[in-house]
């Protein structure tokens, strides 16, 4: 039986999401990768229940993630039943719709139909009667905005969802939901983009636009999916994201690896002058402005989630460190 660390809420630091009541822990764990049905049950356990005993309290799905696509929400009801139950009230779950799930016209994107099947289908898996966020996972160019905000306040208003959020919409995309929802009265609290030291796209336009309107953030790949860490220093692991086969893992590829290597290797420099991991400073690099409000890590082992909370021991960066930063991703 599990019995959660009664030291669990020491040390993790947990910030508001936006201007909501919502607190999230500044690093909260993903489970797109690792948490599958192909994958080895008992390391989700361990990872999650370690998770858990360091203050994470949040636990990012999505329909899809796997594989086979819905098998981690499956294997994520399994650890609620068996772990977790005692601690629904203190756990934030999240979930998604909107990339491919089923066949036909209705599996897919941002329809009304597709995201009330879906969040049905999550909530089934996962033997929950809601969660707490609901995302609509990317922009469907061809479904009214409205539609899919509609279709987000009725399962905020059927109490399967407490609150929802936006995947990868971009600023102005971002700007025009929130208008919809705010005409609805909607809890629309937070947006979910990629950002890392190698992706900044956010601080073009996105950052300020979630500030003006009071939404939260929670960066997904913050760690360019292991290639901010010292995963690839000293070649391609077997076990690695980029080291297994194309089928099973198509999202990191070696070549992506080689040409990042220089630059990973000059950061990791700055990393050690800072006594940190480069996984550790590249999750505190995230918090550096207190602009997001959540690091969406993923992990493979227990130790991996162990390291990149040590990233809130050493948060603040001198002026030179990010000047540092700055020349070696130019
Ligand atoms: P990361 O960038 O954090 O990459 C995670 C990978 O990095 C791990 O699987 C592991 O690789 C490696 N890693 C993690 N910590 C360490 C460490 N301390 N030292 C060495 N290596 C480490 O994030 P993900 O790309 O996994 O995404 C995180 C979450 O974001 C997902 O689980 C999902 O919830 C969400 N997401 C959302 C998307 C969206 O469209 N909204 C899209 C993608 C992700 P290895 O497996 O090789 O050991």
């Amino acid at each position: 039986m599990y019995l959660a660390d009664e030291k669990r809420y020491d040390k993790m630091i947990y910030n508001r999401v936006g201007k909501s009541g919502l607190k999230l822990p500044a690093i909260s764990l993903g489970l797109w990768h690792n948490f599958g049905g192909v994958d080895l049950f008992e390391n989700g356990r361990k990872m999650t229940r370690r998770a858990f005993d360091l203050g994470i309290t949040h636990f990012d799905l999505a329909n899809n993630y796997g594989p086979p696509p819905g098998s981690a929400e499956e294997n994520f009801g399994k650890l609620m039943a068996q772990d977790f139950k005692p601690y629904r009230d203190e756990l934030i779950i999240s979930t998604k719709a909107g990339y491919y799930m089923w066949p036909g016209p209705y599996g897919e994107w941002g329809s009304k139909k597709y995201l009330v099947s879906s969040l049905d289908q999550s909530l089934t898996r996962m033997g929950l009667d809601y969660v707490d966020i609901f995302y609509s996972h990317r922009p469907d160019p061809n479904t009214p905005f409205e539609e899919t905000a509609h279709a987000l306040d009725l399962l905020v208003r059927q109490g399967k969802a407490l609150y929802v959020g936006i995947s990868s919409y971009s600023a102005e995309e971002t700007k025009e939901m929130s208008k919809i929802f705010k005409s609805l009265g909607t809890p629309f609290v937070i947006h979910q983009p990629s950002y890392s030291m190698f992706n900044r796209w956010i601080e073009d336009g996105l950052q300020d636009a979630l500030e003006e309107d009071g939404i939260g953030s929670i960066a997904f790949s913050p760690l360019a999916q292991g290639l901010l860490t010292n995963r690839y220093l000293n070649g391609i692991p077997a076990d690695s994201r980029a080291g297994r086969d194309a089928e099973a893992s198509p999202f990191l590829r070696p070549d992506k690896v080689n040409e990042t290597l220089e630059k990973v290797k000059a950061l990791n420099l700055v990393a050690q002058e800072r006594n940190q991991t480069l996984a550790e400073m590249a999750v505190s690099w995230i918090l550096r402005d207190n602009k997001v409000t959540s690091v969406l890590v993923g992990a493979s082992k227990v130790s991996q989630i162990e390291d990149n909370v040590k990233a809130l021991d050493n948060l603040t960066f001198s002026k030179e460190e990010l000047q540092q930063i700055e020349h070696i991703l130019k």
